[in-house]
């Protein structure tokens, strides 16, 4: 997973999961965390930035992002934000998936 958007300290304790091709481009995470999310491709669908793309027959079909504490609350309103929770988070401590 990206090493970008860390702290001085280096501790990833969460993890962004972006289910990109369910994502209805609506632009809500973009508002809400733009240092996070931005919509640039021309399919209209949101990215992670600097995140891990996984692919299949060239289409996009996850993005994850390592963050940090301090990271995890922009992120949780951009996942509370998704009309179609597309967006997931989850404790890499305790493996709990939050949303
Ligand atoms: S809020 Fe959800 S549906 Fe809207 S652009 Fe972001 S990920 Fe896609």
């Amino acid at each position: 997973m990206s090493e970008q958007q860390s702290t001085s300290n280096g501790v990833f304790k969460f993890y962004v999961d972006h289910d990109r091709p369910n994502c209805i481009g609506c632009g809500a995470c973009v508002a809400v965390a733009p240092e996070f999310w931005e919509i640039k491709a021309p399919d209209g669908k949101s990215d992670v930035i600097g995140s891990e793309r996984q692919e299949e027959n060239g289409e996009i079909v996850r993005e994850t992002l390592n963050i940090a504490e301090t990271n995890y609350a922009k992120n949780k309103e951009a996942a509370d934000s998704c009309p179609v929770n597309v967006i997931h988070l989850h404790n890499k401590e305790t493996g709990e998936k939050i949303i």
